[in-house]
């Protein structure tokens, strides 16, 4: 099986996407060879098609993208234990050491020899095959789809931001910026057993999509004070804990004053700019908590079974499915229709992509 070839959308260099035959993978001892059922687009894979780059990370070579994925195992290596062939699987696309203080005390997420999908130099996903050290697989109970296989990637930065702010049914909770990873923080809020969740964001569509996924009310911040908004919604009870997913270096600087005194802030969003201003005087005269969230650690198992109790459908978010083969088309919509686009899915097999339904 090594000497097979596989399809992939390859990006050549910035701006320059190729589907084309390249070697398949095959597995080493503790991996599996995964046949890829389905795969998101992510914020960071088109940052990378643009820019080329993210932070430290640069795309010198060419390199295959994606890291939401789900899909069936066809091969393992001789030590695997927890899969076999045949099993469904979600894919959680970052390898750790197994090894530093940081795995060993459940924070892989800091490792800093963490090897993660589609991040130069490491090849992703949007391919039909990928292999994964088996301890990075997580096997789909009946009834979950392969979709949400590949959602638990994003819904997990917002089930770790809601460990992270150590938020409970209590709480009311704020959440800033919609995109794939704040609408999906709904989901992870509802899973936590939050009833309350407040919803913010300035594209309409967003909002809409909001209230699919189960948000409690959704603001746009350009119509009035959000603090008024706030107080209105609430009945005066305010907000425990922010979840900042925009990035905006405005919202972020808003969020001490928005919070109740005693409350959390989590940041998941990047500013563009270096540095936020932050009115710490305030911050330390409402002893607030405030919490940063870099991916995830040790959610996949728990996110699996929270859902398997609930009625949440993660799909809700998906709004475009594309073939493999039309991946410029799907890197297109996502790129030029942000207002009307959240999650896009890709598919190898096309007829995955127009028979699977949703929504
Ligand atoms: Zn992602
Ligand atoms: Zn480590």
């Amino acid at each position: 099986m090594s000497n097979d070839l596989m399809k992939a959308a390859v990006l050549e260099k910035p701006m320059t996407m190729t589907v084309k035959q390249v070697r398949r993978p095959s597995p080493g001892p503790d991996e599996a060879l995964v046949k890829i059922y389905c795969i998101g687009v992510c914020g960071s894979d088109l940052h990378y098609y643009e820019h080329g780059k993210i932070g430290r990370y640069v795309v010198d070579r060419p390199i295959i993208l994606g890291h939401e994925l789900a899909g069936e195992v066809i091969q393992v290596g001789d030590q695997v234990t927890n899969v076999t062939v045949g099993d469904r699987v979600a894919v959680e696309p970052g390898v750790t050491c197994g090894h530093c203080s940081y795995c060993k005390s459940g924070r892989y997420n800091l490792c800093s020899e963490v090897v993660f999908m589609a991040t130069p130099p490491v090849d992703g996903a949007w391919a039909e095959y990928a292999v994964i050290r088996s301890d990075f697989l997580f096997k789909l109970p009946e009834g979950m789809s392969y979709e949400e296989g590949a959602l638990l990637e994003p819904l997990s930065v917002g089930f770790h931001a809601m460990r992270r702010g150590r938020v409970g049914p209590a709480d009311r909770v704020l959440i800033l910026g919609l995109g794939p990873i704040g609408l999906l923080g709904i989901q992870a809020a509802k899973l936590f057993g939050v009833t309350e969740i407040i919803a913010s964001d300035v594209v309409p569509f967003r909002r809409e999509m909001a209230f699919k996924l189960g948000a409690t009310a959704a603001i746009n911040p350009l119509e009035g004070k959000m603090s008024e908004q706030i107080s209105l919604l609430t009945v005066g009870h305010g907000i425990d804990v922010i979840i900042e997913s925009s990035g905006s270096s405005s919202a972020i600087s808003d969020t001490i004053g928005l919070v109740n005194r005693g409350g959390r802030i989590v940041y998941i969003g990047l500013p563009t700019v270096e540095k936020v201003p932050m009115d710490i005087n305030l911050l330390i005269d409402s002893e607030l908590d405030v919490f940063g969230v870099f991916r995830y650690a040790n959610t996949y198992p728990a996110a699996i079974q929270a859902l398997k109790r609930s009625e949440i459908d993660l799909r809700h978010s998906i709004t475009h499915k594309f073939a493999l083969d039309d991946i410029q088309e799907a890197i297109d919509v996502a790129r030029n229709e942000k207002d009307k686009s959240i999650k896009i899915m890709i598919y190898p097999d096309r007829e995955h992509a127009e028979n699977s339904n949703h929504n």
